[in-house]
């Protein structure tokens, strides 16, 4: 997978400068506002950014790499950042949607100057329409939206004028004032710009401004039936909140002459656009679209399931803001379209996850281990580290007896080559408690495992070596009589295919769905600790992943995801490709 995104940075900082925004990597972006403010291209004013998305769905991934460019680069430059609504569309905008936008964009750690809806501008808008007409540059076209398509030529053929492109002004003004209102139904008329029907951009071939749709706003209910197309709204927006500079991604590069076109025939605040590469994820579906058929068609649970890039999918997986902020600055901007590994995004995480992450003892698939020699009725309390790679994180106790679990995978009654782990006959460590031998083995009539029986060595508390003998392998446990019940909830990619889209003939992306993207287990044991774990606790399960609690948690009931599994694929390739990942 070639990764042309993460290629470019020189120096890729680690999730530890995550909150500092893209100020690591250098980016087109930036140099254009630093010279900008040299030139003091819009004289004294602040830099203005605003991040607008439209309130059709919930935010992913790419979205998180456009509000850390427009937050963090306006903040770099002692600007600042609004949050807009574009909500033109009324047929697929909702409240909920509006909420969750706040949401995710202050938990990714930004906050906005100004909250504002292009809604807000209708009237305005409406304004300049008129203002357009007037002076001769917009009519009221009656051609249906096919007839329009069809004089409006192709890429090689010039488009034809329509024949009420040269309606007279009043006529016009006339006819646009009673699509406000309401005399004609949805379809039956448009107000286009008159700006050149043979123009090699087709979006300067006299682009719709307003269609009539009798739809009900989730904010300004019935109060409108004639809604701006984006190209119509976008811009002026940006002109009246003094927007500097409009960042947006390349799919808009071919509208920047409309963007400018308007602003300059109404003769406004001079914002200007400048466009920069989508985020594309390996494995990855980013568009809010399919996004929301994935919700619609129950192929996930919710918007927040684990497994969806959305920012409260991953928010609920375990992902962290500081990593994904540390991400974008690591992939930084560009004006051409690649895709970056869906690794590289989970490295980042780890990174993170590893330095911050409580330890704690987690049996997945549990196993009986009894110690033959230890007391039936004692208990001991063993000090383990929270977090080895934080000695200020300080250790927790954990309770230690005769019977504990460890992972069925950490014995084999006949161990194959190069199995370290425990077998009849070895000595292993559990970890921050004693050396214990594997003895014998109870099995049920059928010949499965029940228990492993050991022996244990007293003089090796705090799992340090009595004699200087070594064990090859430390193991994790819990007290069987303290250990707490959960469902573990282990996630992986939610496709298949590093390209979502590389589907057979006939085939859609769902054919691509990893039917293995959740494995639901009910039967894990964790140290007693978690049971205070909190919503917003990471943990590093030992030798497992890293986990946090879901919030269908009940007390009686905890749930955990796995937010990453512990290996880090990522690193792997970079020391292949001698990159330093996190350095
Ligand atoms: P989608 O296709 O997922 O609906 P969109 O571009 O229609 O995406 P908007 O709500 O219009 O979504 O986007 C808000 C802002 O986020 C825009 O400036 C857009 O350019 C940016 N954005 C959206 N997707 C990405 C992405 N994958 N990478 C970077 N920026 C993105
Ligand atoms: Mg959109």
């Amino acid at each position: 997978m070639n990764d042309s995104n993460a290629a470019t940075p020189a120096a890729i900082p680690s999730a530890e400068s995550g909150g500092e925004g893209l100020r690591h990597t250098s980016n087109f972006l930036r140099d254009i506002i630093a010279e900008d403010v040299r030139n003091k291209t819009f004289g004294d004013a602040a830099i203005q950014t605003r991040f607008p998305p439209e309130p059709n769905g919930y935010l992913h991934i790419g979205h998180a790499k456009a509000i850390c460019i427009d937050f963090g680069l306006a903040d770099e430059f002692g600007g600042k950042t609004n949050l807009r609504f574009d909500d033109t569309n009324p047929e697929k905008e909702e409240q909920e949607y509006v909420d969750s936008i706040q949401k995710d964009v202050r938990w990714l750690g930004f906050e906005w100057e100004r909250l504002c809806y292009a809604s807000d501008y209708f009237p305005q808008l409406f304004e300049w329409a008129l203002q357009l007409i007037r002076s001769g540059y917009a009519y009221v076209d009656d051609l249906t939206a096919e007839e329009i398509r069809q004089y409006r030529g192709t890429l090689t053929e010039p488009g034809r004028d329509s024949p009420y492109r040269n309606r007279a002004i009043h006529e016009n003004l006339d006819l646009f004032v009673r699509m406000k209102a309401g005399e004609f139904p949805d379809g039956s008329r448009v107000l286009r710009a008159k700006i050149d029907m043979a123009s090699p951009n087709m979006n300067m071939r006299d682009p719709v401004m307003y269609r009539i749709l009798h739809a009900t706003h989730h904010r300004t209910g019935d109060e409108w039936c004639i809604y701006p197309m984006y190209d119509f709204a976008h811009g002026q927006s940006d002109s009246i909140e003094h927007v500097t500079h409009s960042m947006c991604t390349l799919e808009f590069a071919d509208h920047q002459p409309l963007y400018r076109w308007y602003i300059e025939q109404l003769g406004i605040f001079p914002s200007q656009q400048i466009e920069f590469d989508r985020l594309n994820l390996t494995y990855t579906l980013l568009s809010k679209r399919k996004l929301l058929q994935l919700v619609e068609e129950k192929r996930v649970n919710a918007w927040d399931d684990p497994r969806m890039p959305t920012l409260s999918g991953i928010r609920r997986r375990g992902f962290t803001p500081e990593a994904i902020r540390a991400f974008c600055a690591a992939i930084g901007a560009t004006r051409t379209n690649g895709i970056t590994d869906l690794e590289m995004l989970e490295h980042f995480q780890r990174d993170d996850l590893n330095r911050r992450a409580r330890r704690a003892m987690a049996v997945l698939h549990p196993l009986k281990l009894v110690i033959d020699n230890y007391p039936a009725d004692k208990v001991e309390f063993v000090d383990v580290a929270n977090n080895p790679e934080d000695p200020a994180a300080g250790t927790r106790q954990a309770p230690f007896s005769r019977e504990l679990y460890i992972e069925q995978d950490d014995f084999r009654e006949v161990p194959p080559p190069k199995y370290y782990r425990l077998s009849p006959g070895k000595e292993v460590r559990l970890r921050s408690a004693y050396f214990v031998t594997a003895q014998s083995v109870v099995k049920a009539a059928d010949g499965s495992l029940v228990e492993v029986h050991c022996t244990y060595d007293p003089l090796s508390r705090g799992g340090n070596s009595p004699d200087g003998r070594k064990v090859k392998s430390t193991m994790h446990w819990v007290s069987a009589a303290h250990a707490i019940s959960a469902e573990i909830r282990l996630y992986d990619k939610l496709f298949s295919k590093p390209d979502p889209y590389d589907f057979a003939e006939g085939g859609d992306i769902f054919d691509n769905l990893n039917p293995h993207s959740l494995e639901v287990l009910t039967g894990a044991k964790l140290e007693p600790s978690l049971a205070a774990a909190n919503l917003d606790d990471r943990y590093q399960f030992e030798r497992v992943g890293y986990f946090c609690l879901d919030p269908d948690s009940t007390p009686g009931h905890l749930v955990f995801n796995r937010t990453l599994a512990l290996k880090d694929t990522w690193a792997k390739i970079e020391k292949k490709t001698g990159k330093e990942p996190g350095t």
